[in-house]
């Protein structure tokens, strides 16, 4: 019997705001343990919680790109559990109203459609952190760091709609792609400004129930997630495929090991509790308000995606790529407009471009060569002033120098050789030189052509124009038949 694989994701992102969902401590990481904390994010009893506006318009936002519908009233509440890192014994966040649901997000990954439910959006504060490994006494004690209690995070849950490893993680990357681009999260997974946890079942072909689940918790890579995934499906086909049944229960990915392992099974589950936040009223937000804030949205990706395809003939896998990310968008875009050739854009920035911000470290944003001087270098190798080749190394030298392509190559003297009259001399050269590739040709073997174009491309160092010495030799060849 063949299975299937069943994922649903819960998503936690961490709203980019400078202070906290409930008081005014600065969310800025990396700061000296407990040095952003006060009476009420460490949970001292006696303080309220005040709503901050700016995690409202930011929740919204997402919630809005997201697809979902924003709710004019949603509620906070208490979720009651016993941990160290969470010093008032409840966390704060939205349970039976929550703050949006009901979206979808769609997207394209190798030629195929997929669009993934989005059943809530709703906001919540972050707990403290527990840290085991690095201080004097770490061997009898935990230490706590409050610095991220209170820091303000959308949950994100997604419907069971996806099916592969590698389809959870190109959505969890386009999921980033439109936070990052409205600018409500920095997409910093290191950080654990986004983190995931993947719900995984498996059943048979064509049946249409849902399988008992697995969670695995708080996954910080679109590479772990795959792999996670990958693993628990493995584990659980081969469970029930033995005529054994899976256990719902939580799991962690040691990334170590390279495999989940179990963390508590259902029976040790937290009953949280809930009961509506005495010390927050409702939220209530005016619908005016809501389409404002819809209506001050960029441009999504998936978006900007569907115009590249239709309004500059790029493939789908480029157009996706390129619209990932607003700057790179932005540069793509100038480059295109600027010289007019949109294709040749998208491959001078995906390939050597990028090539060269990887190997230097530079953001885009940083790059030295503008997007006019590369749009002038396209135009050079576009009306063959320069070789492909050629161009290559003209690239190196504006990312090194800064200096602009129409310098280097005058500079360089690396103009290619579009003459034919000059290339004839050469082409007559080779044919003269080698006889047998001349015999091998004549015989059929349309191979020797490439053999006697590459001689003249070397003696030229590239610069000359391969379809008019690819002419030249044509010409002479089928003449002399
Ligand atoms: P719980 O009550 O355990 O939190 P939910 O119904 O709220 O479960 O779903 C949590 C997440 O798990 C959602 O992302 C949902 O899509 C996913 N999910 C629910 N049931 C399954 C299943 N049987 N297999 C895979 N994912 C599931
Ligand atoms: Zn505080
Ligand atoms: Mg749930």
């Amino acid at each position: 019997m063949d299975y299937e694989a069943v994922i649903g994701l819960e998503i936690h992102a961490q709203l980019a705001t400078d202070t906290k969902i409930f008081c005014g401590c600065s969310t800025r990481f990396g700061a000296p343990a407990n040095t952003h904390v006060c009476p009420v994010c460490l949970g001292m009893p006696g303080v309220l919680p005040v709503l901050n506006a700016r995690v409202v318009e930011q929740g919204v936002r997402a919630a809005l790109a997201l697809g979902c519908t924003v709710h004019p009233v949603s509620v906070f509440a208490r979720k009651n559990y016993f941990y160290p890192d969470l010093p008032k014994g409840y966390q704060i966040s939205q349970y039976e109203e929550p703050l949006a649901t009901e979206g979808s997000v769609a997207f394209s990954m190798d030629g195929e459609d997929h669009a993934v439910g989005i059943v809530r959006v709703h906001l919540e504060e972050d707990a403290g952190k527990s840290l085991h490994e690095g201080f004097a006494d770490s061997g009898r004690c935990t230490y706590l760091d409050f610095n991220r209690s209170g820091v303000p995070l959308i949950e994100i849950v997604t419907r069971p709609d996806l099916r592969a490893p590698a389809a959870a993680a190109e959505f969890f990357q386009r999921l980033r792609a439109i936070l990052t681009a409205i600018e409500v999260n920095d997409g910093n997974m290191e950080e654990g400004s986004l983190r995931c946890d993947a719900n995984v079942s498996v059943r048979p072909v064509g049946e249409t129930r849902l399988g008992t689940k697995v969670e695995v918790k708080n996954i910080n890579s679109f590479r772990f997630l795959q792999r996670a995934l990958e693993f628990e499906i493995d584990r659980q086909t081969r469970l029930v495929r033995g005529g054994g049944a899976v256990v719902q229960e939580t799991r962690l990915w040691d990334s170590g090991a390279g495999r989940t392992a179990s963390m508590r099974s259902k029976e040790e589950a937290h009953d949280y509790r809930y009961f509506p936040e005495p010390d927050l009223p409702p939220l209530r937000l005016a619908v005016d308000w809501i389409e404002t804030v819809r209506a001050g949205l960029p441009e999504l990706p998936e978006a900007r995606r569907r115009r590249y395809v239709a309004d500059y003939g790029l493939a789908d896998r480029d157009a996706a790529w390129l619209a990932r990310a607003p700057e790179v968008a932005a540069y793509f875009e100038a480059t295109a407009a600027a010289c007019g050739h949109a294709r040749a854009a998208s491959h001078w920035i995906q390939g050597p471009l990028t090539h060269r911000m990887k190997a230097d470290g530079v953001e885009i944003a940083a790059v030295r060569v503008s997007t006019g001087a590369l749009a002038e270098l396209i135009g050079l190798v576009e009306s063959g002033a320069v070789s492909g080749s050629t161009a290559k190394d003209v690239f190196e030298r504006m990312w090194e120098t800064g200096a602009s392509a129409r310098a280097i190559v005058d500079e360089e003297n690396l103009s290619q050789i579009g003459d034919a009259e000059a290339l004839a001399v050469l082409v007559d050269e080779t044919l003269a030189a080698q006889p047998d590739a001349v015999a091998r040709y004549r015989a059929g073997k349309t191979g020797a052509l490439g053999f006697l174009v590459g001689q003249v491309m070397r003696a030229t160092r590239g610069q000359a124009n391969p379809q008019v010495v690819n002419a030249l030799f044509r010409e002479r060849l089928e003449r002399d038949d």
